[in-house]
């Protein structure tokens, strides 16, 4: 009797089960290829104009998502709407010079501004000489209301990163502003404004936070022959001169002197959006699984083909999500409702700096400590070079570095369904390209939140016009898609929590 009951109830449970995994498999179903094409060709078209966060395209790309979540019957939990605002500045150059006796310098001609505060109209000030700014040197030198200025071993973004330390040390100190000069070849100095000018002179994007005390006050980087000019000193001789030994007080003979420098940024408010669409679950309701991808790209470019479509970058991400939430919905209508809620968030300001998600976070519209999981998609829908023997790969990103579990539901969802292979590559937490921190999902594993993100690799389209639709695998895409969708319906449906069991 016993027996028989246990073996009745194993069965039972058994054909349970067996019943929630057709279930699921018949709405993973409705992920398909077309849905994903016709959708990804409106939002990668070229009239969205690359979705640069706050201009035209990605409000038009945001009126195309809340139409898609009304449609299917999300519901709008920022005050009954889709939208959440995400207030940024916006920053470019403007009338920026610096000038020594009569000679004036312009902005990526001879001088080079980086910084994102204007100097509020000309300023004047004693510049001095500090070599290449050892604290030995600043021992003898006084910099407090003067202009330093710092001798580089060379021009290269390595060395301006590490200049920026540098500089900040010499503000500690008093002084107010910062020049640098580098050794190496003259002549390389208009090619290196050129690409400067390239990545800053349209400016850039700021989230406005309540309690921000001024920007990066900047710093000039100027040609050997202004330096020179300064001081009146030839600049074989300023290299002399920091290269001596300090005791000797070197630096000294360099003598100071004045100079004129006007920054005026133009800055403005910029609005723009993250979009919102919640479905509500049933007897866990208070629990909520978010599933993510950014909509905003670099927006448009120089030259022929202007648009940067962003069609995998992250259109394919974006059209994920709102199939997943078609999916999501039908399974509600016809009974099979999520018991924890799903948030399918479309962010803005990734591309800039991660900006949508960050506002998110620190304006949660659910809170975060029943935030159970963001599963989060950047990047899906092509083939990188490493692959292209063996397409039915994604790599998977932070999984297990919150949650045992949230790795383990990811991996045997897979292995039953989707059977892609899972790549861990950028999974090492001494990647040089340290992925886990350059997407959405990054804020919330900041905040505790455990994450998994899903992506293709790095190709020969990368943040270029040609990111095109037409080079995207939509059945691969529909495929991982799926992958994200298994994962996430276990997350939404189980028992218990997954737990946060690392750190
Ligand atoms: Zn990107």
């Amino acid at each position: 009797m016993k027996k028989l009951l246990f073996g009745f109830a194993l069965l039972f449970s058994q054909l349970g089960f067996a019943q929630q995994t057709s279930v699921a498999t018949q709405y993973a179903e409705l992920i398909t290829p077309s849905d994903l094409k016709d959708n990804l060709s409106i939002i990668a078209s070229d009239a969205m104009e690359g979705r640069y966060t706050g201009s035209r395209g990605q409000k038009m790309a945001a009126a195309f998502i809340n139409n898609d979540f009304e449609t299917l019957g999300l519901l709008g939990p920022v005050n009954g709407s889709h939208y959440q605002t995400v207030a940024l500045a916006s920053s470019k150059p403007g009338g920026i010079y610096l000038k020594s006796g009569v000679t004036r310098y312009s902005n990526f001609n001879e001088i080079i501004f980086l910084g994102d505060t204007g100097s509020g109209g000309e300023v004047s000030l004693d510049a001095v000489f500090v070599g290449k700014a050892a604290e030995a040197d600043f021992a003898y030198i006084d910099v407090k209301d003067k202009a330093v200025v710092i001798l580089a071993d060379d021009l290269s973004f390595n060395v301006l990163r590490g200049l920026r330390k540098t500089a900040t040390s010499a503000r500690e100190k008093g002084a107010q502003m910062v020049l640098i000069v580098a050794n190496g070849k003259p002549e390389e100095f208009k090619p290196f404004a050129d690409q400067l000018k390239g990545f800053f002179g349209k400016g850039s994007l700021s989230l406005i936070k309540p309690d921000q005390q001024g920007g990066n006050k900047g710093m000039f980087i100027v040609e050997q022959a202004v330096a020179s000019k300064i001081f009146n000193t030839p600049f074989e001789k300023l290299f002399k001169a920091a290269s001596a030994e300090p005791s000797k007080k070197p630096l000294n003979k360099i003598k100071p002197s004045r100079i004129v420098y006007q920054v005026a940024m133009e800055t403005k408010t910029v609005k723009s959006e993250n979009m919102l669409g919640y479905l509500e679950g049933t007897d866990k309701k208070d629990e909520l699984i978010i599933i993510s991808a950014h909509f905003d790209h670099i927006g448009l470019h120089e030259g022929e083909d202007k648009v940067n479509n962003g069609a995998d970058d992250d259109g394919s991400g974006t059209v994920t999500v709102l199939q997943l939430a078609k999916a999501f919905t039908q399974a509600k209508k016809e009974g099979h409702g999520p018991r924890r809620s799903i948030l399918f968030l479309t962010v803005t300001g990734e591309e800039e700096g991660l900006f949508g998600s960050e506002f998110y976070v620190t304006h949660p519209v659910f809170p975060l400590a029943n935030t159970v999981a963001d599963l989060n998609i950047d990047m899906i829908g092509r083939i990188d070079p490493e692959h292209k023997d063996k397409p039915d790969y994604v790599y998977i990103i932070g999984s297990d570095r919150l949650s045992s579990e949230l790795h383990e539901i990811n991996e045997r969802n897979n292995k039953e369904y989707t059977k892609l292979d899972f790549d861990y590559t950028y999974n090492d937490e001494n990647h040089p390209t340290n992925l886990y921190k350059r997407s959405d999902h990054w804020n919330f594993a900041k905040n505790n939140v455990p994450i998994v993100f899903y992506f293709d690799g790095i190709h020969e389209d990368y943040h270029k016009p040609s990111d095109e639709v037409s080079k995207i695998d939509f059945d691969l895409l529909a495929k991982r898609g799926k992958a994200v969708f298994f994962t996430a319906w276990e997350l939404v449906n189980r028992d218990n929590r997954i737990a946060v069991d690392k750190k």
